[in-house]
């Protein structure tokens, strides 16, 4: 396929994405639900119709841009995969490279992950039957949560179901009428839900922009009375792969009496000597009040922590309503979490090797000429420009066996579509090579590269 017929098959797909729905994971507002959107473009007829005049599910039956991703052949989202979160994925019988998972240092088949939480499963059994809160604690929580605060350098961890549920719970019980929360306008989704449920004002300032920051905190500024101040920011963006500037964001932070929060899911296991994340790499751990970490990506499991002051966390354990209220992580990933640990501990060797092959992609696609942002980490993004091509390129790497994740606007600005790679300790320097053959093939065919 050359770009021409690419253009020509998928450009459906980038005008629906510019009227602001392009993403299959948004709601489909503005403009899919039946009514003309928010922004007087007009709205598509209907594929689907119910005949039963309930309204409510106009949007639902009038939802139609992963169906036109499918119509254009070039739809790669909830592929069904076959095997292990490995380096070689197997879907459709088909072998590919993995270059989509989180799985950084290449936990979520380790023989000593896998065999703690089977015992977990035989001693606790499937299940904790109910929340944190009143019948689901049990030993292994406890434990996992003086290990986590341990490797950490704090006092006291608390862990949730998933870390989405971490930054949901923690963020809204921290934010009280008169606080501030001030959020990098590419924090994580579950950050911004957080203080949206929270009774907090919310201010955002520019990526990575401590200077922006500084001037909303100065506009805030009551000396007699000042709010309690909270800064939230991702340690390493999630699909940028760049990294905070975290010891200005504190120094601002100091300047205002604010406490500072890191969601480093991406940066535990990875980031720092010791695995302790951004905090670590930086050496400001001390000046961190909170930081929250997934066991979804290094840790190998399912889950989350968030960890800080003895004070502050027994707060959060009592009053996050997503802990309160919600079931507590099962047996069997608190095992899996709290193995990898030991090994995020006891085996630097995993990091240097994910570093090693981090180092190798960026040169690598750097040498082909892809612009791979701002990446500094084992997240490496391919700016590829406009969203059908994200979409054709994702198809077209996986024909040729490579797995990348298209992400799209509005996860991206307009006009900023990427394929999002990422690697893990385990990837071989024949997985890598593979794949960059592919990437070069794939991205003359779409003009990315000459
Ligand atoms: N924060 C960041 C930066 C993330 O990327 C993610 C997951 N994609 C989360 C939080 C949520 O973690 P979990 O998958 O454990 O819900």
């Amino acid at each position: 396929m050359n770009t021409t017929d690419v253009d020509a098959v998928v450009n459906p797909v980038a005008s629906a994405a510019a009227n602001g729905n392009g993403h299959p994971g948004a709601n489909g507002h503005p403009g899919s639900n039946g009514h003309p959107g928010s922004n007087g473009h007009a709205v598509a007829a209907p594929r689907h119709n119910r005949t039963d005049g309930i309204r409510l599910f106009d949007k639902c039956y009038s939802f139609d841009v992963p169906d036109k991703i499918m119509d254009a052949g070039v739809y790669t989202f909830f592929r069904a995969i076959e095997s292990a979160q490995d380096p070689e994925v197997i879907i459709g019988g088909q072998k590919l490279v993995m270059l989509g998972s989180n799985n950084y240092l290449g936990l979520t088949n380790h023989p000593k992950v896998k065999e703690a939480a089977i015992d977990a499963i035989r001693k606790f059994g499937s299940g904790c039957a109910g929340s944190r809160f009143l019948n689901g604690t049990m030993k292994i929580h406890e434990k996992l949560e003086e290990k986590l605060a341990d490797f950490m350098g704090k006092e006291a961890a608390v862990t949730f179901a998933t870390g989405f549920q971490v930054n949901l719970g923690t963020i809204s019980c921290l934010s009280d009428r008169r606080d501030v929360l001030y959020l990098d306008k590419q924090d994580h989704a579950c950050i911004i839900d957080g203080a949206r449920l929270g009774l907090g004002e919310v201010r955002k300032f520019r990526h990575n922009d401590a200077k922006d920051l500084r001037r909303k905190m100065e506009a805030d500024d009551v000396p007699s009375d000042p709010p309690g101040r909270l800064i939230v920011v991702d340690g390493v963006y999630s699909m940028e792969g760049d990294i905070c500037p975290l010891p200005e964001i504190v120094e601002v932070a100091k300047d205002f009496g604010a406490a500072v929060m890191v969601d480093d899911a991406h940066g535990i296991g990875v980031m720092g000597k010791g695995g302790r994340g951004t905090a670590e790499h930086f050496g400001i751990e001390k000046d961190v009040h909170l930081i929250m970490g997934t066991f979804s990506k290094s840790l190998a499991s399912v889950g989350g922590f968030v960890c800080g002051d003895k004070r502050t966390m027994y707060y959060v354990k009592h009053r996050a309503r997503t802990n309160v209220f919600s079931a507590a992580p099962s047996p069997a990933c608190v095992a899996a979490a709290s193995a990898a640990v030991d090994i995020v501990r006891n085996e630097p060797e995993r990091r240097e090797l994910l570093w090693k092959n981090t180092k190798f992609m960026l040169d690598g696609f750097r040498s082909l000429g892809f612009d791979t942002c701002q990446s500094e980490t084992p997240v490496i993004p391919v700016l590829v420009g406009e969203d059908y091509v994200s979409f054709g390129m994702a198809k077209r790497l996986h024909e040729e066996g490579v797995f990348v994740n298209a992400v799209v606007s509005p996860a991206t600005p307009p006009g900023r579509a990427l394929l999002r790679t990422s690697y893990m300790a385990t990837h071989t320097q024949s997985h890598l090579s593979f794949a960059l053959d592919k990437f070069a093939k794939v991205g003359r065919e779409f003009g990315v590269i000459r």
